[in-house]
């Protein structure tokens, strides 16, 4: 809720204003920006009444880029220094970079670091953050033209699985451009923002978003006009790109053309595949012709040309369905995004698999920015009523190494984000001064089958007996999904914080991967876990005994001590292939064995305490 203000006494009343914000979608093929004009929000034009900017930059050695369509003639005249897709580019190491799917027609500057890559232009190293950037700009200007003023925000979208990197790069973009990001938002929820659907009561909405580059599904519900994201799935490989792509193969098989096509040909090809593909949208049969070969392509063949592409996006919303537990029956609204949900092939393919026709009346390129523009006028205070709230979901769940590398979750998967959660931990040594904190990701019980995302120390925690120690770890995903975690060592206020360091390529795919082992090997781990904290409680008694003996040893009688090492013996034994249960009972022998000695021993300490010692060394001694 917003702060109510207070006016200074004897001030004037302040004019009402009416705030400048944008929405922006920032696309892998296409931008776009939007904003209240009049009584709705719309996309903004160029001044050649252009709605869509093309995330096309063309570097030159004379000053500022070319960005958008001025650009695009540098895909195939100067490919070096003109860069498409850099959507794509963002929060990727130059390894990821070079193993991507596509060959990408640049030179990356070696003198970068592995993760920070950048290309070599002849205006100099482009990192994608500059490049985004640079889209961005153009549009902050667009969007100033237009609305005759300074912008005060944007909302900016970005695809539902992005990951801390690619969402902290989206943000330094905007940044760079001079933008003040009001909130990052998922592109699914933008959508469905854009067709009111959070006016309803409730309702289960499934976006289906195909794109130039890539493939989002997601499932959302709304009960009284609060959106939460059920269930998200994609593929981040997979757009209109490929349906390009597909058809130019056609298109080589159908003039008998078997020698390789040179960079420049292939984007001419590609360009032709791409006109093809937009016309059969708008009819359903074409003559086509490419060097010296000509011929028809319909509709039909067309679908059976991208039969396994279609095929792909179907599957995607079987399993994100799967996901999220629920049939086509529950789903009460289909919304279609992405220029490519233009194609009849595709329209009819969701159709036929939920029995329903979806909602196409908001032009599908612009419905992502048009709902990114209401939100920015909401989140600027121009609106102070019928305030909607967006809930998003973390994607996988975030938590915390313990001892025996087991993973102690913090903010379950499917968590409404913003979120805070915290939990209590201890320190594992006596005289423990130091503890080292490992983040990750992921479902499974045990680390190595978790994703890494980062490490710290908290260091200064006083010397105090194992067990002693409270450290609070709280995490917190804030609304964009990006997520700090801090640990902090209650009796001192010592602190340590961390805003995780970039995470690379969290693909929707490794999160299925994920999902699914968690799944398979539920049973498995959860015995695995069982096994590993009963050998860890074993390890403490026969260290805390060790410790003892060592201190306090001649109060042992030798009958004592002989029970004792058979106890622990048996115990060590047990413990390295058996069940949890026999280590446990085993740990439960050696406690009530030992017994014995460990209460003679506090008695002798309590005694020396009496004498002057100080309690702090009884406490450090006493274990
Ligand atoms: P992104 O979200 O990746 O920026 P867009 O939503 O702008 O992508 O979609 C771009 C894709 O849509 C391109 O592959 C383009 O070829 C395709 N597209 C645009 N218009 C049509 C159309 N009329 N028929 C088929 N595909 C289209
Ligand atoms: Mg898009």
């Amino acid at each position: 809720m917003a702060l109510l203000q207070i006016q200074e006494p004897g001030g004037k009343p302040a004019k009402v204003l009416h705030r400048l914000a944008v929405g922006i979608d920032l696309g892998t093929s296409n931008s776009l920006v939007s904003a209240l004009c009049g009584t709705g929000v719309e996309t903004l034009p160029d001044d050649n009444g252009q709605h869509l900017l093309p995330s096309v930059v063309r570097y030159s050695a004379d000053g500022s880029p070319l960005v958008g369509y001025a650009a695009l003639s540098g895909l195939v005249d100067d490919p070096e220094n003109t860069v498409a897709s850099s959507k794509r580019l963002l929060g990727k190491s130059l390894s990821e970079l070079q193993n991507l799917p596509q060959v990408l027609p640049f030179k990356f500057d070696p003198e970068r670091e592995e993760t920070s890559p950048a290309i070599s232009t002849v205006s100099g190293s482009k990192d994608p953050v500059q490049i985004s950037a640079d889209i961005l700009e153009k549009l902050k200007v667009r969007a100033e033209q237009c609305l005759k003023g300074e912008l005060e925000g944007a909302v900016i979208t970005v695809p539902a699985y992005f990951n801390d990197a690619q969402r902290q790069q989206t943000k330094d973009a905007a940044k760079l451009a001079g933008l003040n990001v009001l909130r990052l938002l998922n592109e699914p929820t933008a959508a469905a923002v854009a067709y009111g659907l959070d006016s309803e009561d409730q309702g289960k909405v499934c976006v289906f978003d195909l794109g130039g580059g890539t493939f989002d599904v997601s499932l959302l519900s709304l009960q009284k006009g609060v959106f939460e994201v059920l269930a998200t799935g994609g593929d981040t490989n997979l757009g209109g790109n490929d349906f390009d792509h597909a058809l130019a193969q056609w298109i080589l098989q159908q003039a008998g053309y078997n020698a390789e096509l040179d960079f420049s040909e292939r984007a001419i090809l590609n360009q032709l595949a791409m006109d093809v593909k937009h016309q059969l949208s708008e009819q359903d049969q074409l003559e086509i012709s490419w060097q010296d070969w000509s011929g028809t392509i319909t509709n039909t063949e067309y679908s059976e040309i991208c039969a396994e592409l279609i095929k792909r996006t179907i599957n995607t919303c079987r399993r994100v369905l799967r996901d999220a537990s629920l049939t086509i029956n529950d789903i009460d609204n289909i919304v279609l995004v992405g220029g490519s949900t233009r194609m009849p092939v595709i329209r009819q393919a969701v159709a036929s698999f939920f029995s329903k026709e979806a909602l196409t009346n908001i032009d599908p390129d612009k419905v992502v920015a048009i709902g990114a523009g209401i939100q920015a006028d909401v989140l600027i205070g121009n609106k102070s009523s019928n305030n909607f709230l967006l809930l998003d979901v973390n994607p996988l769940s975030l938590g915390i190494e313990t001892m025996g590398e087991l993973v102690e979750k913090i903010i379950p998967r499917n968590t409404t984000i913003p979120v805070a959660r915290a939990q209590e931990f201890t320190t594992f040594k006596d005289g423990q001064t130091a503890m080292s904190l490992h983040v990750v990701q992921g479902e499974r019980e045990l680390v190595e089958d978790c994703r890494s995302l980062a490490r710290f120390e908290l260091r200064g925690i006083p010397a105090m007996v194992a067990g002693a120690a409270k450290i609070r770890v709280s995490f917190q995903v804030d609304a964009d999904g990006l997520l700090s975690v801090a640990a902090e060592e209650l009796s001192t206020g010592k602190k340590a914080e961390i805003q995780i360091k970039p995470s690379y390529g969290l693909k929707s795919d490794l999160i299925e991967e994920m999902l699914q082992s968690s799944q398979e090997n539920a049973q498995v781990d959860m015995e695995l876990r069982s096994v590993k904290e009963a050998q860890l409680e074993a390890t403490q008694l026969i260290d805390a005994i060790a410790n003892a003996r060592s201190s306090d040893g001649e109060i042992l009688n030798t009958e004592e001590l002989l029970l004792i090492e058979k106890a622990v013996e048996t115990l060590e034994l047990a413990m390295k292939d058996s069940s949890a249960n026999k280590i446990r009972e085993l740990t439960e022998d050696l406690n009530r064995i030992s017994g014995d000695f460990a209460s003679r021993r506090m008695d002798l300490h309590i005694g020396r305490a009496l004498k002057g010692e100080s309690i702090d060394e009884v406490a450090n001694s006493s274990s």
